[in-house]
């Protein structure tokens, strides 16, 4: 058997569900080891017997098992990066990227003149908002705090696969929160606790995704204690629901009405970021 039959075998039976092809596609590269040119080299050729069978397990559990392909390739992209990830951590979204790109910006508007931009993310997960905050910004020096001990290996793992210098810590919130930050970043779980998930999602760690009844616990939990851990000039930078912007302007100014708040749409026009400037950022 060829890849090139394997291939179309397994995309001819994706056609019966409701997944991706070009997944599949993409799952036969990755489990080859073959780089896209050698791909299409050896794609005609006999394939090895055991690489047939890595491939057909793992379809299968594509198509047939709700398992996000992002679980079974073992890792997923962000900001540019290739991040480990596993069934303990939320897989990196795309919206997420620009929650990253929003800070880099902030910090070279407010913090530029600063030797070292002291940072903390609440709720690291993979570590992929740390890491690539840690990457693009060399004077950054950031903290990855998780209640997750399993979702802090993982980002750990990734921090050595991207020779980042991340600091990260098993921490319920700031429990682990050492000094005052310039910025903290935090996109933490924010679905509410009855909504019904996809299928798929549903199988990504419940403790990164539900924030209690209305999924705004989180937001409540850092702001009311966010004060003593931030700067006389901070800001504080959230992703949240796409419903949940007036109720976190709410708690925001409850406990910081001597901020300035600024919230933003994402690429798709959803209302999903809210900025906290204290001291003029
Ligand atoms: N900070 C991580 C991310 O954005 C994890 C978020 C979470 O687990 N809720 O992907």
């Amino acid at each position: 058997m060829t890849l090139e039959k394997a291939l179309l075998e397994a995309i001819k039976e994706a056609e019966n569900t409701d997944k991706e092809p070009e997944a599949i596609k993409l799952l036969l590269m990755e489990l080859s080891g073959y780089t896209p040119s050698e791909f299409y080299i050896k794609y005609k050729e006999q394939a090895d017997p055991m690489l047939l069978n890595l491939f057909e397990e793992k379809y299968k559990d594509y198509l047939y098992k709700d398992i996000p392909i992002q679980h079974i390739l073992g890792y997923s992209y962000f900001y540019g990066r290739k991040f480990i990830v596993d069934h303990n951590v939320l897989i990196p979204r795309r919206e997420t990227e620009e929650l990253v790109e929003q800070v880099l910006i902030y910090s070279d508007t407010y913090f530029e003149k600063l030797e070292t931009i002291k940072a903390i993310d609440l709720g690291c997960g993979s570590g992929c908002i740390t890491i690539s905050l840690a990457l693009e910004e060399p004077k950054m020096k950031i903290e990855g705090l998780d209640i997750s001990s399993e979702a802090i290996e993982v980002a750990k793992r990734n921090n050595k696969a991207l020779e980042s210098n991340v600091d990260f810590k098993v921490s319920d919130l700031f429990k682990e929160a050492k000094g005052q930050y310039d910025i903290l970043v935090s996109n933490p779980p924010y679905i509410p606790d009855l909504e019904k998930v996809d299928k798929i999602v549903d199988k990504e760690p419940h403790v990164a995704l539900f924030g209690g009844e209305e999924g705004l616990d989180f937001y409540e939990l850092i702001l009311k204690n966010a004060r003593p851990y931030l700067k006389e000039k901070a800001l504080i930078a959230f992703e949240h629901g796409y419903q949940q912007k007036e109720a976190i302007r709410k708690i925001a100014e409850k406990y910081f009405s001597d901020a300035i708040i600024i919230q933003k749409e994402d690429l798709q026009g959803k209302d999903r970021f809210t900025f906290i400037g204290l001291g003029g950022v």
